[in-house]
């Protein structure tokens, strides 16, 4: 991968910030977006922009061709066997969200179990608590090892004849942890459960082929991965798609309307009622193209390899903490500096045009398994270098000489 050339296509990467030239260590709360990406929403919106599925003009025939057309590139990027089962949504969260309450409103009864780990960002957890607290359902977690992994033994424990869901998350935006989906799926289904995988955080980073894993769902975020902000999808197992019943109602969705009583579109039109994220679809697909082109494999091994370098490098400063394990993550490193606040250490290297996140980053219980309020935390992409890990590490050591404390 020749980095060089891929930070070019990035425009925003080229500026200062605070009289620093900028380092962009947030990506896994969005992503920056490559060239391609920008001028595809932008051709769109100056030569075809109009609204789809129902326009006879030649406008209409082209947003359309282009919506659906990005459907396919969806399939096509997680190796789905067909764009019906592609539903385009905001993002993982209302993904989540549609499968937490037609899916499982359907489902679920008494007594039922939901099983999630501790893990989860709150997108991944409340829209369950909210189906256990609809149907009476009860929720269970999958306990973590003291290095923030999941063992399959304990999957097995918890997973049993009365789990009717296990959702996951791939890969945890606090503790980089890659999750075992494939084989978590495997006990699921051998327990009768359906299998929901939140792919907010690996999609951007690795191959995923969801009939290799095998999971009944698979959310993710346009925005993470390099596309627009406002687009999503949903991946579904076709007859469990089929069986559900939309969560929004009005125009585009419907088949049939009467006074009284309305029928429903196919899937996935069902799920997408009002007018869709046209614009965004048409750059998620560019985003999906720009990734292949480089090459998933390559961006994995890329992140990977800097990911290995920042722990080690990171490792080095006294009175730092990292979380998570140290092999078997992806390209981020959460943190925190003895006796520093995670948001003075975020402003301090905010002065320094270094651009991390602090807080809870949405996962509040994890928080509390880690017995911390907050932290910091450094993610990486394509664009990143070992030079952006270097100025990393050297803001911390200022950072740490700021707040009075040695220089490890
Ligand atoms: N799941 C995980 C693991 C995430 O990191 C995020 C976003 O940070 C989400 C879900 C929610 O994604 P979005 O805000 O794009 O819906």
């Amino acid at each position: 991968m020749n980095i060089a050339e891929i930070r070019k296509q990035f425009p925003i990467l080229h500026q200062e910030v605070n009289g620093h030239p900028l380092v962009y260590l947030d990506s896994a709360a969005t992503s920056q977006k490559p060239r391609s990406v920008i001028e595809a929403v932008k051709r769109y919106y100056e030569l075809d922009n109009s609204n789809v599925h129902r326009g006879v003009h030649t406008l209409g025939s082209r947003a359309t061709e282009a919506y659906e057309g990005a459907r396919e590139r969806v399939a096509r990027f997680l190796n789905a066997p067909a764009a019906e089962q592609i539903i385009f949504t905001r993002g993982t969260t209302t993904a989540l969200n549609l499968v937490a309450s037609s899916y499982a409103s359907s489902v679920l009864m008494e007594g039922d179990e939901i099983v999630l780990t501790p893990m989860e960002h709150h997108s991944n957890l409340i829209p369950w608590q909210q189906a256990a607290k609809r149907s009476g359902a009860v929720l269970k977690y999958i306990p973590l090892q003291p290095d923030g992994t999941i063992s399959l033994a304990d999957v097995e424990k918890t997973v049993t004849n009365r789990t009717k869901i296990v959702s996951v998350m791939y890969v945890s935006n606090v503790l980089g942890v890659i999750n075992p989906i494939k084989e978590i799926t495997e006990i699921a289904h051998r327990n009768g459960a359906v299998m929901v995988v939140d792919g907010a955080q690996s999609t951007p980073h690795m191959r995923i082929d969801v009939q290799a894993l095998d999971c009944d769902f698979y959310a993710l975020s346009g925005h993470k991965m390099c596309g627009p902000t406002g687009i999503g999808a949903l991946y579904g197992r076709k007859s469990l798609l089929e069986a559900m019943e939309p969560n929004e109602f009005g125009g585009e969705m419907i088949d049939f309307v009467d006074l009284y009583e309305s029928t429903w579109k196919d899937i996935p039109w069902r799920f997408e009622a009002g007018t869709p994220i046209i614009a965004g679809a048409v750059g998620l697909a560019a985003a999906m193209d720009f990734l292949e082109e480089i090459g998933l494999e390559n961006i994995d091994r890329h992140e990977k390899e800097l990911a290995a370098y920042a722990y080690s490098k990171l490792s080095d400063i006294e009175g730092i903490t990292i979380y998570g394990p140290r092999e078997g993550r992806v390209g981020l490193i959460t943190f925190n500096l003895d006796d520093v606040h995670p948001h003075d250490v975020a402003t301090v290297l905010d002065s320094e045009g270094i651009a991390v996140r602090a807080g809870h980053h949405c996962c509040q219980p994890l928080m509390r398994w880690l017995d911390v309020t907050a932290t910091a935390r450094a993610s990486f992409y394509l664009y990143n270098t070992e030079q952006d890990v270097d100025r990393l590490a050297a803001s911390l050591l200022r950072t740490k000489e700021f707040f009075g404390h040695a220089i490890g």
